[in-house]
């Protein structure tokens, strides 16, 4: 890439949460393989971030890549309208068996904040049909489920700026974030605003949406399994839907297949996305169980009110059941652990540091938080001379690279944060 690409990209192309007036540096990425990512100058980064819990498998993956050249020459898209084909069933056949047993109707979108519109819509639906119609979602603060309308009016009203859309964005019930963490002892009263919340709203809730254990682009906090099946029993004694958004914990990055999991429980509407396809395609799933399929099925409108152009594309259909394939060998399991134990070494000590205000592990998933937000293109900057691909963002420094990295690989990431993190300037 040429200086002059680089300035029509800051001139012309948005980058996700990025100003067009002054825009942070992008680094030109080539090509990436396995853990490894090639800026145009030639340097090679260790990826930690797995394009955002995405590419689990790592980069080029000769299966994946193998089994979207295939599907390529027999077609790359077709309608879903009226029609099916063998990705999409293979794919679907795999999702039901892995996902809990109560989720046996799959829907196919194009993104991670697609499936949770569906997954909101469903439950609207499903109470519109019951002759009793509910508009309302309780969640947790610190939430993140994506960056459209419906998924927005559920995120943290202050990280995702509802200010910003007063008047606009349905208002919905937010119960203080779980403050009992994953290793913690069960503290009943965590959950005492909460079930207050619920029960004050009993009638009005259609669903309560959640991140189950992890809360992922809100904080990255880890909370305990005990709040699943207690919000599992609630639900359940006030007929409210449970909709897990899984789009990030999903395929084992927690070092459990779901997070739903750690718990035992299973929810009504689960939703899937990023390392659904290892990180080749964009593509959604949100299972529904029978009930709410047939419940909304049986309702006024006669079907489900949803149908995407590119819904069930075939390509990403065939690469994602590649990849849950890829999973099903089950090396995943034993990757994971490793991940963690060594997260567990390298990151917990740096809670030592004056400028660390916490640091968290669980699966393939370390964080450290720090005391005052990050200069980002400052430290970005670092990391890259470093070479390594760590995306830091507020007050969080974490890591989350593919399965397959290696304890060399995975050691360069944790040097390169333990570095920074000794350093004042990278600070605000
Ligand atoms: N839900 C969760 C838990 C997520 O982490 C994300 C993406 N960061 C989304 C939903 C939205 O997915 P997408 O960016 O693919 O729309």
């Amino acid at each position: 890439m040429t200086p002059a690409d680089l300035a029509f990209d800051q001139r012309h192309i948005w980058h996700p949460y990025t100003s067009m007036s002054q825009p942070l540096p992008v680094y030109p990425v080539i090509a990436a393989a396995g853990c490894e990512l090639q800026l145009a100058d030639g340097r090679m980064l260790v990826d930690g971030m797995s394009s955002w819990w995405a590419a689990i498998h790592g980069y080029n993956h000769p299966r994946l890549n193998q089994a979207m050249k295939a599907q390529i020459d027999s077609m790359s898209h077709v309608m879903f309208g009226g029609i099916t084909h063998p990705p999409a069933v293979e794919l679907c056949r795999k999702l039901v068996a892995m996902t809990p047993a109560p989720l046996e109707c799959v829907f196919l979108a194009d993104s991670g904040s697609v499936a949770v519109e569906v997954a909101m819509k469903m439950a609207l639906q499903y109470w519109h049909a019951k002759g009793q119609p509910r508009q309302r979602f309780l969640t947790f603060r610190n939430g993140y489920h994506g960056d459209t309308f419906g998924a927005m009016s559920v995120c943290d009203p202050d990280n995702s700026m509802h200010s910003l859309w007063q008047g606009y964005l349905p208002e919905h019930l937010f119960a203080p974030a779980p403050q009992c963490g994953f290793g913690d002892e069960w503290n009943e009263m965590d959950i005492v605003p909460f079930a207050r919340l619920m029960a004050a709203h009993r009638e009005e809730i259609a669903a309560v949406i959640l991140e189950p254990v992890v809360q992922g682009a809100g904080g990255m906090r880890f909370y305990h399994p005990e709040w699943l099946r207690r919000l599992r029993r609630m639900c359940d004694r006030e007929g409210i839907l449970l909709i897990a958004d899984e789009i990030a914990t999903g395929f084992g990055r927690t070092g459990k297949l779901f997070a739903c999991d750690h718990a035992g429980i299973s929810p009504d509407i689960m939703c899937l996305g990023k390392a659904l396809t290892g990180g080749t395609m964009t593509l959604s799933a949100t299972l529904a169980t029978r009930h709410v399929a047939e419940t909304i099925s049986d309702g006024e409108a006669g079907c489900f009110m949803h149908g995407p152009t590119f819904m069930g594309n075939p390509l990403a259909c065939a690469v994602a059941s590649e990849s849950l394939a890829l999973l099903a060998q089950g090396d995943w399991q034993q990757q994971v652990q490793a991940i963690e134990h060594q997260l567990r070494e390298g990151l917990l000590p740096l809670t030592a540091s004056e400028n660390v205000a916490d640091a968290r592990v669980l699966g393939a998933i370390g964080v450290v938080e720090t005391r005052r937000p990050v200069d980002m293109a400052a430290l970005q900057r670092f990391f890259v001379e470093q070479g390594v691909w760590i995306r830091p963002f507020g007050r969080l420094i974490y890591l989350m690279p593919p399965y397959i990295i290696s304890p060399e690989q995975l050691n360069k990431l944790i040097m390169a944060v333990t570095h920074a993190v000794k350093n004042p300037a990278f600070f605000r």
